[in-house]
């Protein structure tokens, strides 16, 4: 079984989770070597180890225990049925599941679904959104290139993962349901010794300064005296902002730091009050 000391976090090999899942322990100072055709590997600052692995077999792998943590799209891991703990959402890799069905099909609401066969990779999500919806439709389990289901008279729609909805329509297809949201999850194995608890714990401190300067940015800004009052109430920061005197005679400097969704918003009311010379640089971690 697992050695105790490193926490074993199961990776995705190669697919559209592994850039970001890399990246996401990379800024957390998290360094893990990713070699060809390398199945493990070991942490050299951080006392984990890490499996590359298809991710279809990642949360059978953290319910097992043989990995303690592991990263995985909701999707997948609800298809799944597993038993483990999601410990945090992790915003990249996010699409949806759709029900799709041939372009020229009329589509009025989900009833014009009864009695028709559906394809897909996912058969207990679909089956989920039928139940709860009362439609009585048929579901074909095909395990790749869904898409083309309807094109090659195997199925009259399909569900299937969209991010853009370009796959869907080079292959004739439209979107006309949306039925489950998916992201990147972190997730842990439920009996989790104290020890490795601590480790996600690290781990989870880490992740929250890393997202949270993510939706942040510093900002300076130069402003006349008199218009430092109406300028600290537009940016009140973390606390209060820091006001330093400038060079010139009745004129400060003003740092603080911003939410990214408020951000236009907030310059404009800025420039309005006086404000000048603003500079916006990005956080590289925030711990609060
Ligand atoms: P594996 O070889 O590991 O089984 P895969 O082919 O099953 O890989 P990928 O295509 O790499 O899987 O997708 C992995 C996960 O990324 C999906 O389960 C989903 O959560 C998410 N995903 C899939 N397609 C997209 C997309 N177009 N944009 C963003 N995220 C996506
Ligand atoms: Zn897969």
């Amino acid at each position: 079984m697992n050695k105790e000391g490193n926490i074993r976090i199961a990776i995705q090999k190669s697919g559209r989770l592994s850039e970001d899942s890399i990246a996401l322990f990379k800024e957390c100072g998290i360094k893990l070597e990713m070699g060809k055709g390398r199945l493990k590997s070991e942490s050299s600052n951080f006392q984990a180890e890490f499996l590359f692995l298809r991710d279809d077999d990642i949360p059978g792998y953290v319910e097992d225990g043989v990995a303690d943590l592991g990263i995985v799209g909701e999707n997948v891991l609800v298809e799944s049925e597993k038993d483990v703990i999601v410990s945090k959402k992790l915003g990249f890799s996010k699409c949806r599941l759709s029900i799709a069905i041939p372009r020229e099909d009329p589509f009025e609401g989900p009833a014009d679904l009864d009695g028709k066969s559906i394809a897909t990779s996912y058969p207990k999500i679909l089956g989920q959104y039928l139940s709860e919806n009362n439609i009585e439709a048929q579901i074909h389990e095909i395990s790749g290139s869904v898409e083309i289901a309807p094109s090659i008279g195997l199925a009259d729609a399909v569900c299937d993962i969209v991010s853009s909805g370009s796959t869907l329509l080079s292959n004739g297809l439209k979107e006309v349901q949306k039925i489950f949201k998916s992201e990147a999850v972190l997730i842990a194995n439920n009996n989790l010794s104290d020890h490795k608890k601590a480790l996600l714990d690290k781990i989870l401190f880490r992740i929250n300064a890393v997202q949270k300067a993510q939706d942040n940015k510093y900002i300076l800004l130069n402003a006349p005296n008199d218009k430092l009052d109406e300028i600290i109430t537009i940016i009140s920061g973390m606390k209060s902002p820091t006001v330093l005197p400038l060079a010139i005679e009745g004129w400060s400097s003003v740092h603080s730091v911003l939410e990214e969704r408020e951000f236009w918003e907030k310059i404009e009311a800025l420039r309005n009050a006086g404000a000048e010379g603003i500079l916006v640089v990005p956080i590289e971690k925030m711990i609060l």
